[in-house]
């Protein structure tokens, strides 16, 4: 047989895959990454392709059952729609926190739950600038990383500022991308600030809370 007859249902097709809408939507769970000790992100597809158009710094609301009783959480989109085939969101335990521990502990590659979004006026679309300060702290770093990722990956000649504090180096969510970006086009500062550094750490960069 002819290997381009050969097309796999439900794989992606640049030329008619359809786009993204805000609505209630089936994902399934594709990929997990371990950031740091306390940070995963979980990356998502449709069952069906789709393209996952949105603007950078948008949320997503998670539809979960959990212990028999439907919750429903929100987090950032971490990911850019510069890579429309897929997105992430990417979370933090919380202490006793139900949700993120749950994902956690529980969300494993071909899982699949209910989305709703994406949402949210807090994005770099509606509010275009030539020059951006980002100022985050832990995984509040969600959103500036979504837009980041876009303006370095359309080209952009946004002269971007990244300032990102974490508790200790071992915390720093994204550094070695983070430090990429900034190697590789001028228009990309990074700052990284450690409230502290543990006993075996090293630490050479800015200190302070
Ligand atoms: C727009 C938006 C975007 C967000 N983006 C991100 C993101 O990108 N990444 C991310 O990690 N998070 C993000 N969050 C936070 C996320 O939605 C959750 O709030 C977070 O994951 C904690 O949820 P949880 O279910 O684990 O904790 P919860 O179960 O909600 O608990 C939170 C805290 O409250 C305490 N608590 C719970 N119930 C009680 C009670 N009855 N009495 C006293 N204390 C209680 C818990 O012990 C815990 O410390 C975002 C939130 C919003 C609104």
């Amino acid at each position: 047989m002819n290997p381009m007859e050969v097309v796999q249902e439900n794989s992606v097709n640049p030329v008619n895959t359809q786009t993204w809408a805000n609505g209630r939507h089936m994902m399934r769970c594709v990929k997990v990454i371990q950031e740091t000790h306390d940070v995963k992100t979980f990356c998502f597809m449709s069952q069906t392709p789709i393209m996952f158009f949105f603007k950078p710094g948008q949320f997503v609301t998670l539809e979960l059952t959990i212990g028999g009783e439907q919750v429903m959480r929100s987090y950032t989109i971490s990911s850019s729609p510069s890579v429309p085939y897929s997105f992430s969101i990417t979370v933090k335990r919380v202490k006793n926190g139900l949700v993120s521990n749950w994902l956690h502990d529980n969300m494993r590659v071909d899982d699949e739950l209910a989305v709703h979004g994406p949402v949210g006026n807090f994005n770099c679309i509606d509010f275009s600038t030539e020059r951006a300060l980002f100022l985050s702290g832990g995984v509040g770093i969600t959103p500036v990383m979504s837009m980041a990722r876009w303006w370095y990956d359309t080209n952009s000649n946004v002269d971007m500022k990244f300032v990102h504090s974490a508790q200790t180096p071992k915390d720093i969510i994204f550094l070695k991308e983070l430090e990429l970006m900034s190697s590789r086009i001028d228009n990309f500062e990074l700052s990284i600030v450690c409230e502290r550094y543990d006993i075996g750490e090293s630490w050479h960069g800015y200190r302070g809370t």
